[in-house]
């Protein structure tokens, strides 16, 4: 009895030995992959930041450039803030060598002659953009005399006018030469000046030159001193013409139009040409007139203020 009481008890003891043994085997087995895990979790975690911190970098090359793009941007932005002093030069300088040009001209020194091409009433949208588009063949710029016309149509046509590099004259708002715009001093300047705001608004030009509505006799001898000398300290020049097409009334075709500018022209040193954009035969005569006139040796010039022509 007492011999298998202790035989049991080694055998329990052994069991015990084999199990705890087979426990550290497991706890060391569970520790190696605990390790295992933590270090694989190490690992990508340090491929977590890899990437993050690629991406970063991507990032902030992306930044690099856009930053170096916007200060290219801002270096022309810079220039283009200086681009309309630099349209304001050129059209001087232009204009300085028009004016010494006519100058010339008028002393009789040369064999060229000028021509002053206007353009009345307008813009109309039927035929301005093709008078625009003729002058645009033939490299010519012109003087437009315009009316205000508050219609969004037009809007850009004011613009073309403008961008075009002619010149733009104020031929008063209204027009309405039948409807009180020469009643009074004032009302006949109040309609310049509404016409120069409007002018400013549509073309971002301010002209000091004016053509009155019908031509400057049209103001009655009472009134047309006291227009003239508020104009003056208005610091406008006016202009009427000594050439006109007559293509304001009657039944004008192009061939009259076109014989009314080569008989009145006349061989003059200095020609004003009246017409007006709201006539086709005019648009139709426009090409063989420029091109008569240039065989003639008339260069074509826009008005400038310091003109001759222009009576301040
Ligand atoms: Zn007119």
């Amino acid at each position: 009895m007492g011999k298998t009481k202790s035989n049991l008890r080694g055998f329990i003891k052994i069991k015990i030995k084999l199990f705890s043994s087979l426990l550290i085997f497991l706890l060391l087995i569970l520790n190696a992959c605990i390790i295992f895990l933590l270090l694989n979790l190490n690992y990508l975690k340090a491929y977590e930041i890899a990437i993050h911190e690629q991406l970063l970098s991507n990032i902030e090359d992306t930044h690099g450039k856009k930053l170096q793009e916007l200060s290219t941007l801002e270096v022309k932005i810079e220039d283009l803030k200086g681009l309309d002093q630099k349209i304001l030069t050129i059209k001087q300088q232009f204009f300085d060598n028009a004016l010494a040009y006519e100058t010339l001209v008028l002393q009789g020194k040369g064999t060229k002659k000028i021509a002053y091409l206007t353009i009345d009433d307008g813009p109309y949208s039927q035929y301005t953009p093709s008078f625009l588009d003729i002058l645009d063949n033939y490299d010519i710029l012109a003087t437009f005399f315009l009316i205000g016309k508050p219609n969004p149509i037009l809007e850009p046509i004011y613009k073309r006018i403008a961008d075009s590099g002619h010149t733009i004259g104020n031929h008063t708002y209204s027009h309405a030469i039948k409807r009180g715009l020469y009643n009074s001093v004032d009302s006949f300047i109040n309609d310049v000046i509404k016409q120069e705001k409007f002018l400013q608004t549509k073309t971002g030009v301010t002209t000091n030159i004016v053509r009155f509505p019908g031509g400057s006799m049209t103001a009655k001898s009472g009134y047309r001193t006291e227009i003239l000398k508020r104009l003056r300290t208005l610091n406008y020049g006016y202009i009427d013409w000594n050439v006109s097409t007559g293509d304001s009334g009657g039944y004008p075709t192009p061939t009259s139009v076109l014989n009314n500018v080569l008989n009145g022209i006349n061989d003059k040193k200095i020609a004003v040409i009246l017409m007006h954009d709201f006539s086709y035969s005019t648009l139709l005569a426009l090409p063989t007139m420029i091109e008569e006139l240039k065989r003639r040796d008339y260069i074509f010039l826009p008005l400038f203020y310091e003109s001759a022509k222009i009576i301040k």
